[in-house]
């Protein structure tokens, strides 16, 4: 049972709340749901609910249609992000714990550790307690092994998740793991799963080989009940009639879960299916399936693994799987999280300044206001918590970066569908202290939006971007009769609507926007039609802008670009024959690849150009520089916009 407590409910009659449900035989749980207050009443306490509804203080109060409740999403609507170390599992990323099945030795983990950063894991799996089946199995190194991996961890920034086994170990254990794996065997130990909850610490809770949903969340409940908040529900298999694979996925249990709780769920594709070479093509549809995450079994040398060698991949394997992971991200909205690497590997780089200090004032400003799409790529470069400064025009980004308003700033410079956003190529002229450090590309599935009880036939005025309209106009070339009207945002276009409210009457029911789903529910109106967008594979490319110090534009501590692979650069050439193919050559004979050339005009020059060039940054060190500073010698105005990690 749910209490949604009065705003501004005194301090006083919130006791005698707590109090009344204690009376009763509740156990109670005081949660913040954005703005509303809750108190969830669980247990087998009695209490007359009309009688509730009257105690001063209580808004309303709602029995959950669900035997569990501090799971539900009845009780919590929006996702739960839990938080281990730097890594953040929920909401719009995709997070990938990768490592051995079990700690086999300090070299073993150091190595695996090693692979599965350098590909893009963010935290490491390894047990070392190992609940086998047969009594005679290699049962693990127990706190050694745990200790092992704790240094590994620390060696490559990863936070750790290791199986805890028994009530007794996870005291022992606390303090040397990240977070607790309970595993599936153990699912419904109610023992263990209250001392672990009791710990407070993040727990990765596997699903039970015979276990329902239904028993699975309840167990999940127990944890939350016992005082952790953080938990992640990880799908690892059922046990079916199939024997090909070792168990079934069950690939359904992805979307069910998520719709019936707020937790972040992932999926381990190597227990599920026990066969390597089946674990990526599994790994893929989880993703698809809507999965938070994967965790998966990696050996330096599956063959010679104490456990589960034969669904381990080999560490090439696991890299191919990630990079396929973040080209498919996009296409379920979702972003690949990648952490920054520890100290010592930003250094080696030797690219960067320090990053600026990740400070709560830290704001990252973006044109339009809640519901663009630049706050939905911020959102996936910097998380849901990142502090937002939401400004009126592109322009108006730049500034805020430049005072110092806003640490960075997130401006959107091509899409798929309908090529460069020259406004923000030439801005980057503007302002030569503003740099690119980092880039994003987000899918844009855009929809015709409208107050509730529009109908398609009354409406006469379109509302959106210029870019709304022009990646729409297949669709809109049905409906010549209306009319354009130009917001300098899509979200806006929506408030727009919004705003006009009871003054307009009739007037507002002939209105509708194009722009994303997010606005529509930001501003309570309807989706009248989704995906109108010319294309569906339609996406824009958004980059991240700082401010320069000295020659480089440090990266926010966010974003987690150790390692640039791409770079932009602007210049003009000289007005003869063969200019621009001299610069070319450069890149040419270095092996560098142009990932995009664009020219614009150079204002007050009529007919000169700078060339907009994006390249790709070659392994070889010192390729790169060496090209660079052959080009600043056949250019005549070189700008180096900055070098970022390229998103697929
Ligand atoms: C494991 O993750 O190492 C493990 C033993 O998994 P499960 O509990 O899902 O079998
Ligand atoms: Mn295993």
């Amino acid at each position: 049972m749910i209490l949604v407590l009065s705003k501004g409910i005194s301090p006083h009659d919130r006791e005698m709340i707590r109090i009344y449900l204690q009376d009763r035989g509740f156990t109670i749980r005081e949660q913040q749901l954005g703005d509303e207050a809750i108190i969830g009443a669980i247990g087998k306490g009695v209490a007359d609910l009309r009688e509730l509804g009257l105690l001063p203080g209580v808004e309303r109060v709602a029995a959950t249609s669900k035997p569990y409740e501090l799971v539900s999403r009845e009780t919590k609507p929006e996702d739960t992000i839990v938080t281990v170390g730097p890594v953040k599992i929920g909401g719009s990323r995709i997070s990938v714990i990768a490592g051995p099945c079990a700690v086999e030795s300090k070299a073993q983990i150091m190595e695996t550790a090693a692979q599965v950063r350098e590909s893009g894991a963010v935290m490491l799996r390894g047990g070392a307690y190992k609940p086998r089946t047969s009594p005679y199995a290699f049962q693990g190194l127990g706190m050694k092994g745990l200790e092992y991996m704790k240094a590994a961890g620390e060696a490559y920034g990863m936070p750790i998740v290791t199986e805890v086994v028994s009530p007794e170990l996870a005291v022992q254990m606390k303090d040397l793991t990240d977070m607790f794996q309970i595993g599936a065997r153990n699912m419904q130990n109610f023992e263990l799963l209250k001392r672990v909850g009791a710990i407070g610490k993040p727990v990765l809770l596997k699903r039970g080989p015979s276990a329902t949903i239904e028993e699975w969340l309840l167990s999940a409940e127990y944890l939350l009940a016992s005082g952790t908040k953080d938990v992640v529900l990880c799908e690892r298999g059922i046990r079916t009639f199939e024997t090909y694979t070792r168990n079934t996925l069950d690939i359904s249990a992805i979307p069910v879960v998520k719709s019936l709780s707020h937790l972040p769920v992932i999926v381990d594709p190597s227990h599920a299916v026990g066969i390597r070479a089946k674990v990526s093509p599994v790994a893929l549809a989880a993703i698809a399936a809507g999965a938070d995450g994967l965790t998966v079994e990696v050996h330096p040398r599956p063959d010679e693994a104490l456990s589960d060698g034969p669904q381990s991949l080999y560490p090439e394997q696991f890299e191919r799987l990630l990079r396929d992971i973040e080209a498919m991200a996009p296409v379920v909205g979702k972003e690949l999280l990648r952490i920054p690497q520890p100290k010592a590997g930003l250094a080696d780089s030797g690219k960067r300044t320090e990053p600026i200090q990740s400070k709560e004032s830290a704001k990252v400003a973006f044109s339009g206001e809640s519901g663009a799409y630049a706050e939905q790529a911020l959102i996936r470069a910097f998380g849901e918590e990142a502090p937002r400064l939401p400004v009126a025009s592109f322009r108006a980004v730049f500034d805020a970066v430049l005072d110092g308003s806003a640490a960075a700033g997130v401006v959107p410079v091509e899409n798929s569908l309908t090529g460069s956003i020259h406004e923000n190529y030439d801005l980057f002229l503007r302002y030569p202290d503003i740099g690119i450090v980092g880039e994003l590309k987000l899918r844009i599935v855009h929809c015709l939006i409208a107050r509730e009880g529009t109908a398609m036939e009354s409406i006469r005025i379109i509302r959106s971007h210029p870019q709304g309209f022009a990646q729409c106009r297949e669709f809109l070339n049905q409906y010549p009769q209306w009319q354009l009207e130009t917001y300098t945002n899509t979200a806006t276009a929506v408030a727009s609507i919004a705003r006009e409210g009871a003054a307009q009457k009739e007037a507002v029911f002939t209105v509708a926007a194009i722009a994303g789903e997010v606005a529509a529910k930001e501003f309570g109106l309807q989706v009248l039609k989704s995906g109108i967008e010319t294309n569906p594979l339609n996406y824009t490319r958004f980059v991240i802008i700082s401010r320069r110090v000295g020659d480089t534009a440090p990266a926010p501590p966010s974003l987690g670009s150790d390692k640039p692979n791409k770079a932009s650069l602007v210049f003009s050439v000289s007005d003869e024959p063969g200019s621009l193919f001299a610069c070319l050559q450069i890149l040419s004979e270095k092996g560098i690849n142009i990932s995009k050339l664009e020219s614009r005009p150079i204002q007050g020059q009529p007919w000169r150009y700078l060339f907009y060039v994006d390249v790709i940054i070659p392994d070889t060190k010192g390729v790169f520089e060496a090209a660079i500073g052959a080009l600043k010698t056949k250019t005549e105005d070189f700008r180096f916009l900055g070098s970022y990690r390229a998103s697929l």
